[in-house]
């Protein structure tokens, strides 16, 4: 007999925990209700309609929650838009009009012009359409309560100056309001708003730029409409008169020329003041054969704008480029494109033609060659390709510039290639302490920046009372600062 122990059964393991299914992805989007064709290219009724509740409860649902909110990370001002989905997804709408509104003071304007860079990265789009995420901000502003208030954080006892009430601007009133500063921003124009006063009515409209300009009223911040700094006063001034920071956000008022004979003919028109005076309600007149040269989101939104004022006439776009190399925002191609715009690629503008008003636009048929520094590639003229279109107006959108009149070499400005001064410094400061100098390419990007400099300003300012410099306050007035959602790792900038 075997001394050795009966061997003992093993204990039976425990079936492994079944791993949890991966979440099922939904690719289809719930439309977004949008006007039809024939009846919105007469007038500038509003193009996209909100989502009703049922629509954007179902949409939200689609979203999966990442752990890691890559939508947050490739958004600009990081607005905690999983957490806004979330909510709305849980029929709670004032929570989640809360959330947007927390970080995003200018949530009725995003809500319907921002160009979305959240959606770009949403992990839905690798198999199909990405989650609605502009157009659910726009649900929980529209059915949640948003007509909420900011509140300041105790005074500060310093003053700050913001030149130039666009988005940077209001963004940076906001940030440095809420920490309790004492603010004024000085605007050139009779209203705030900056660049998204150009936006056409179909799209958004001043009342939007008000709704949200409204939240900031309890705030110890003072508009100054109608003042130039550096012409009706000087910047300089503005530190002698007590302002112990000055933060530059003027943006990029002035258009660019083609640079071509002609341009000076009537018929010829700078797309901002074009657009501008559209919104303003005194439109300049246009023909019923339009051109419009340029590829980007403001000739997007110049060719749309003469459709709707031309009566039923024709209106051609002039890229210089192919389609694949347009900057335009695809949604805003695809509703021009709708609408019934005629593209014309690789033609480049040579000369405007006309006896006393313009007759025609000649042309120059460009071949794409290799790709630019930019990785677009770079038109090339194919030799003896001119031919004149036709027109009786054209419309001039290649671009905005910065004036900066008024503002000296001292300050050591970079100006960016798409126009705006920056200063080059950490937290865009200038070569002149106290001075900050902020933009950017699109609204949410321009108040990207702006909170840089105004966390900036705050550590400057802090530094002189002698505190540290602090995370932006709740600024609804609860307990905590502004923190980073869980599992963000990184901020995606495209
Ligand atoms: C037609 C058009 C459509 C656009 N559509 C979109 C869109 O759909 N989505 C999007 O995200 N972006 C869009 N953009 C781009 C966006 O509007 C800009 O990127 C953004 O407005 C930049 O903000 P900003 O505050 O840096 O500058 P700006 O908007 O240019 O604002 C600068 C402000 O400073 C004022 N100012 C300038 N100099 C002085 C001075 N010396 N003294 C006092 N005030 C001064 C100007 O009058 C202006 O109000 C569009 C732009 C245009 C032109
Ligand atoms: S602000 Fe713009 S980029 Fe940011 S979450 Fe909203 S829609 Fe997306
Ligand atoms: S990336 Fe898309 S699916 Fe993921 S949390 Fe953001 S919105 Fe939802």
């Amino acid at each position: 007999m075997s001394s050795e122990a009966p061997a003992v059964a093993a204990a039976p393991t425990a079936p492994a925990a079944p791993k949890p299914a991966p979440p099922k992805l939904n690719p289809v989007r719930v439309a977004i209700p949008e006007e039809p064709v024939a009846e919105r290219t007469t007038d500038f009724r509003e193009v996209l309609h909100a989502y009703s509740k049922e629509e954007a409860i179902l949409e939200a649902k689609r979203c999966i929650q990442c752990r890691r909110p890559w939508c947050v990370e490739a958004c600009p001002i990081t607005q905690d838009c999983r957490e806004y989905i979330r909510l709305v997804a849980a029929d709670d709408f004032d929570g989640a009009a809360r959330v947007t509104l927390r970080e995003n003071p200018l949530s009725t304007c995003l809500c319907k012009v921002c160009y979305h860079y959240c959606e770009e990265s949403c992990v839905i789009t690798k198999k199909g359409v990405p989650i609605a995420i502009r157009h659910l901000k726009r649900a929980a502003l529209e059915f949640g309560k948003s007509d909420l208030v900011y509140v300041a954080s105790k005074p500060k006892g310093q003053r700050v100056a913001v030149v130039g009430g666009g988005p940077a601007g209001l963004m940076a009133a906001w940030e440095l309001g809420v920490r309790g500063y004492s603010v004024t921003v000085f605007e050139q124009e009779a209203r705030v708003g900056g660049l998204m006063q150009t936006i056409p009515a179909y799209r958004m409209t001043d009342a939007d730029v008000q709704t949200d300009r409204a939240r900031l009223k309890d705030l110890d911040v003072t508009f100054v409409d109608g003042t130039k700094i550096g012409k009706d006063q000087p910047l300089d001034r503005l530190l002698a008169d007590g302002y112990q920071a000055v933060l530059l956000t003027v943006g990029t008022p002035a258009h660019r020329t083609l640079g071509v004979p002609g341009e000076d003919l009537p018929g010829v028109l700078p797309a901002l003041r074009f657009l501008k005076e559209t919104n303003a309600g005194h439109p300049p007149k246009v023909g019923k054969e339009i051109v419009v040269v340029g590829g980007g989101d403001v000739a997007m939104d110049s060719v749309r704008t003469a459709l709707r004022e031309s009566g039923g006439g024709r209106v051609t776009l002039v890229y210089r480029r192919g389609r694949e190399e347009m900057p335009a925002d695809h949604e805003e191609v695809l509703g021009a494109e709708k609408e019934g715009i005629r593209f014309l690629f690789q033609r480049a503008p040579l000369e405007i033609v006309g006896n006393g008003r313009v007759e025609g636009l000649v042309v120059q048929s460009m071949e794409l060659g290799p790709p630019d520094a930019g990785g677009r590639r770079t038109p090339v003229p194919v030799a003896g390709s001119q031919s004149t279109i036709a027109c009786d107006t054209v419309i001039v959108a290649v671009g905005q510039k910065a004036d900066l009149t008024g503002f000296g070499p001292e300050l050591d400005l970079k100006v960016t290639s798409q126009g705006w001064p920056e200063g080059k410094r950490a937290g865009f400061e200038t070569a002149i302490p106290g001075i900050f100098a902020a933009g950017g390419r699109s609204v949410v990007y321009a108040m990207g920046a702006a909170t840089d400099a105004a966390n900036a300003i705050d550590a400057y300012l802090s530094a002189k009372r002698g505190e540290a410099a602090t995370a932006r306050p709740d600024p609804f007035g609860g307990k905590g600062t502004f923190k980073l959602p869980p599992g963000y790792t990184a901020p995606i900038r495209s």
